[in-house]
């Protein structure tokens, strides 16, 4: 018989082969009546017609229970839709992060804020986006990948730039055999003809059973999954960056970074993680730092010239999750004590009158004469575009792990979309096949 362990870990019955067509029965007699499933194939066998035509009934009234459970599969994938139906916008809007994260926490439907994800969520997805890597590195495996959501269709909307997250989540889409259909510029859209964000994005959501987003409004993801979930087309809709506020998918695969880095070493519990450069405006990190709260005993630094250091709404929520953490300028200074330090560029996109250019960021750079310094574990991370905060003679260190962060982002987000759509038991099963843990 084959058990797969389900999303919240408890075994389920996928199917065991039985010649004597009671495959379906024997799991069950054996629940009901006890005793061994030997005992159970013995006494059907025994039993002549009068227990076939037995096993027929009850085998098609054990098939008749499983439509619940099938239907509810599929209630699970919108099932947090139905919830945000019953708020309305403005409520919505007004709540805490937090509070808004509970919206989200069951299962991946919308993915709009780092505060929606659990622990186990993310180890779930970090588990799903290895077995990914893994069965893609065979071609029978990549071609078995391809098939999991060929009936899908994802809307790549991406109203700011980007090259990564585009070709990242392109490539993820591709990974597991869905059509993307995009849109990379609202200029190119009905917008400029006086057409609502909201009523264009509404039109694409029709083309498509997925809307991966990137919009330089903060929020305005949020505002799309709710107005969705008002309508008869509640399609789920990934946040790939909005505004200064958030990019959780980035946030995701920095966390399976992490994860695989410090795989040997305890995994993130215990780690310090140092986050350098505009931390104000950095939307990586406001993700990031939250979800190492999710973690045991991490500390965490943010170094950052005062004009740019992080800000205090981000600092209330760790402080009300418990995290341990320092605000410093001294980047010499905490750089022995780091396990990840995590840098960013200069967000001057968000100036509103040339203002980062006046700002000596000198100090909150990395070059090869500070890897001296740096513990030999150590890792090195950037959600990139880098400028001059770190210089490229620092690439060849092994500790220096963005370009690694950047092919783990692929794994991660193609994980998030099966789980998105419930298709990640398919991979689970053919993993556990084909032997590839
Ligand atoms: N690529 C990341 C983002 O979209 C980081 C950056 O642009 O600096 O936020």
């Amino acid at each position: 018989m084959n058990f797969l362990q389900n999303k919240q870990g408890r075994n389920k019955v996928t199917g065991c082969c039985r010649i004597d067509g009671s495959h379906r029965l024997v799991p069950i007699m054996k629940t009901c009546i006890g005793g061994s499933e030997k005992a159970i194939e013995r006494l059907i066998r025994n039993g002549g017609l009068f227990h076939f035509g037995m096993i027929a009934i009850l085998d098609f009234v054990f098939w008749i229970g499983t439509i619940p459970r099938i239907v509810k599969k599929e209630g699970d994938i919108m099932g947090n839709a139905k919830q945000l139906n019953e708020i309305s916008w403005k409520k919505f809007n007004e709540l805490p992060l937090v509070k808004k994260g509970e919206y989200f926490l069951e299962s991946p439907h919308h993915t709009l804020i780092a505060q929606q994800f659990s622990r186990e969520q993310l180890e779930n997805l970090c588990m799903l986006a290895t077995k990914i890597r893994r069965i893609s590195k065979r071609r029978s495996g990549a071609n078995f990948l391809r098939t999991l959501l060929s009936d899908k269709r994802a809307m790549l909307y991406f109203a700011q730039p980007s090259s990564r997250t585009y070709l990242s989540f392109k490539s993820a889409c591709e990974t597991l055999g869905l059509n993307t259909i995009d849109v990379r510029d609202s200029k190119t859209s009905s917008e400029v003809k006086g057409e609502s964000p909201e009523d264009t994005v509404r039109t694409f959501c029709s083309y498509a059973d997925m809307i991966i987003m990137r919009h330089p409004t903060g929020g305005f993801a949020e505002r799309v999954a709710w107005m969705l979930s008002n309508t008869n087309r509640p399609i789920p809709v990934l946040n790939a960056g909005s505004g200064a506020d958030q990019h959780p998918t980035q946030a995701l695969l920095d966390i399976y970074t992490l994860e695989r880095s410090f795989e040997q070493d305890g995994g993130i519990d215990g780690k310090s993680v140092v986050f350098v450069g505009d931390l104000a405006r950095g939307r990586t990190v406001r993700s990031l730092a939250w979800l190492l709260t999710l973690y045991n005993n991490v500390k965490v630094y943010f170094v950052a010239p005062e004009q740019l250091q992080i800000n205090k709404d981000v600092l209330e929520l760790l402080d009300a999750a418990g995290m341990e953490y320092e605000v410093t300028q001294d980047f010499v200074d905490v750089m022995p004590k780091a396990d990840a330090i995590y840098m960013t560029r200069i967000q001057d996109e968000w100036d509103i009158d040339g203002e980062s250019t006046t700002i000596d960021t000198s100090a909150f750079c990395i070059n090869k004469e500070h890897l001296e310094i740096l513990k030999k574990t150590a890792v090195i991370m950037h959600p990139l575009p880098r400028r001059k905060e770190i210089s490229v003679d620092v690439d060849s260190d092994v500790r220096a792990i963005f370009w690694r962060q950047v092919r783990n982002g692929m794994w991660a987000r193609a994980a998030l979309i099966l789980a998105t759509f419930g298709r990640e038991d398919e991979v689970n099963a053919y993993f556990a096949k084909n032997n590839l843990a």
